[in-house]
C-alpha cells in the first residue's frame, strides 16, 4: 500500500523546497535507509519506500501540482497512473530507478545490479555534514570530519571466505552471475541474477568470520574538509574516491573505483545577521531621539564594529548599506554588501521628567514637519471633511 504520510513530512522538507532540495533530501534517506545498510531490518525499509515515493511524485512538477492541491486523494482519484507501488517493489530496483541521483554508480550498484553497460565497478557515494558559524563562511575553514564507510574487509580482503580458504566458482551460474530462462515458450529469453550465488558468480564454502562473508566491514574514517569561504547552506563539498570501494558482487576480482564523499555543509543562524546572497542583512535599534537628532552608533560586521552615522530626520526602515562588509561570493570572491536596516524604538516607559519635556515637546510639535503625518491627516480630511 502506498503511504498515507505527508510527503514533505517523510521527506523532511519545507513545503516551498526547490527541486534540489528535494532530491538532497531523498538521497539522503535513500542511502541511510537502503535495505543492505539496514539488513533484516523492515522498518528501514519501510522508510526506503516511502521516501521513494514521496520523491516520485515530489520531484515531478504536474504531480506534485496536484498532491499541493488535493493530497494523496488528488494523485488517487487523477485517473492518470498515480505511480508506482514502491511498497511492492525490490528495494534494488527502486534504487535503479533513481540511479542518476546517487552519483554514477556504474554498473556497480546493490546486489542484483548487472543492469545496463558494463562499466568499471564503481562503490557508492557517502554523505556526511559539517556544521559552520558565518564567520566560518565569511573566512572559509578546515574541519575535521569523521565518518563511518563500509570497507574492504584486511582479515579476508574482501573476498569473504575464511583465509586460508577462496570463493569457489559457483556451479548453477558457472561463474557468470548470471542465468537465463525462457519465457512465453521461447518468444523471449530473461537474463536475472543466478539465485544460487545472488550474482556473485562465486559461492562461499567457510566465510570469513570478520565480515560474515560480506567481504567488508564498516570502518571509521577521519578527514579534513576544506570548506571554501562564501559556501552556502546546503551546498556539499565534494572529496573524490572517499567514499565506499564497489560491493564484491560488482568487482568481485577486487578492481572498480570507490565512491565520492559528499561534505552538506550547515550553517548556524546568527544572533544579529541574516543572509541574503552575499549580503549581511541587520536590523540596528535606534532610539527616536538619536533618529530625530541624528548620532553617531555602532554596527556589528562580520569582523567586529564599525561606526555609523544617522543622520538627522532618520525614518523608521532607512536602509544604511556598508559596501563590501558581507559575505565573499564563492566564485568571484567579491565581497557582498552589509546592509543596516534602521528600526526606531519608542521608550515603553518614561520617567517623571522626561514625560514632562515631552509634553512640552508636543505643545511645540507643528503636524507639517512631519511628512508621514501630513498626508494621513489630510487624507482623512479628504475623506471625511475637517
Ligand atoms: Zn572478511
Ligand atoms: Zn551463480
Amino acid at each position: 500500500m502506498p503511504t498515507t504520510r505527508d510527503y514533505y513530512e517523510v521527506l523532511s522538507v519545507e513545503r516551498t523546497a526547490d527541486a534540489d532540495e528535494i532530491k538532497r533530501a531523498y538521497r539522503r534517506l535513500a542511502l541511510k535507509y537502503h535495505p543492505d545498510r539496514n539488513p533484516d531490518d523492515p522498518e528501514a525499509e519501510t522508510k526506503f519506500k516511502e521516501a521513494a515515493e514521496a520523491y516520485e511524485v515530489l520531484s515531478d512538477d504536474a504531480k506534485r501540482k496536484v498532491y499541493d492541491q488535493h493530497g494523496h486523494e488528488g494523485l488517487r482519484s487523477r485517473g492518470g497512473p498515480a505511480g508506482h507501488d514502491f511498497s511492492r517493489m525490490d528495494p534494488n530496483d527502486i534504487f535503479s530507478m533513481f540511479q542518476e541521483i546517487f552519483g554514477g554508480m556504474g554498473g556497480g550498484g546493490f546486489a542484483g545490479g548487472g543492469r545496463g553497460r558494463p562499466r568499471a565497478a564503481r562503490g557508492y557515494d557517502l554523505e556526511t555534514e559539517v556544521t559552520l558559524d558565518l564567520a566560518d563562511v565569511a573566512r572559509g575553514v578546515e574541519r575535521d570530519v569523521e565518518f563511518t564507510r563500509l570497507d574492504v574487509c584486511e582479515k579476508c580482503t574482501g573476498t569473504g571466505a575464511k583465509p586460508g580458504t577462496k570463493p569457489e566458482t559457483c556451479p548453477t551460474c558457472a561463474g557468470q552471475g548470471k542465468v537465463a530462462q525462457q519465457g512465453l515458450g521461447g518468444m523471449f529469453r530473461m537474463v536475472t541474477a543466478c539465485p544460487h550465488c545472488r550474482g556473485r558468480g562465486t559461492i562461499i564454502k567457510e566465510a570469513c568470520d570478520a565480515c560474515r562473508g560480506k567481504g567488508r566491514v564498516p570502518k571509521k574514517r577521519k578527514l579534513t574538509v576544506k570548506v571554501p569561504a562564501g559556501v552556502h547552506e546546503g551546498q556539499a563539498v565534494r572529496i573524490q574516491g572517499e567514499g565506499e570501494p564497489p560491493p564484491p558482487e560488482a568487482a568481485p576480482d577486487g578492481q572498480g573505483v570507490r565512491g565520492d564523499l559528499h561534505v552538506v555543509v550547515r550553517v548556524n543562524d546568527h544572533t544579529l545577521f541574516h543572509r541574503d546572497g552575499d549580503n549581511l542583512v541587520v536590523e540596528l535599534p535606534v532610539s527616536f531621539t538619536q533618529a530625530a537628532l541624528g548620532a553617531e552608533v555602532d554596527v556589528p560586521t562580520i569582523d567586529g564594529r564599525q561606526q555609523l552615522r544617522i543622520h538627522a530626520g532618520a525614518q523608521h526602515g532607512d536602509v544604511y548599506k556598508l559596501d563590501g562588509q558581507g559575505l565573499p561570493n564563492l566564485r568571484s570572491g567579491r565581497h557582498g554588501d552589509l546592509i543596516t536596516i534602521v528600526k526606531i524604538e519608542i521608550p515603553k516607559k518614561l520617567t517623571a521628567r522626561q514625560q514632562e519635556l515631552l509634553r512640552e515637546f508636543a505643545e511645540t510639535e507643528d503636524q507639517s514637519v512631519l511628512p508621514e503625518s501630513q498626508g494621513f491627516w489630510k487624507k482623512m480630511k479628504d475623506l471625511f471633511g475637517a
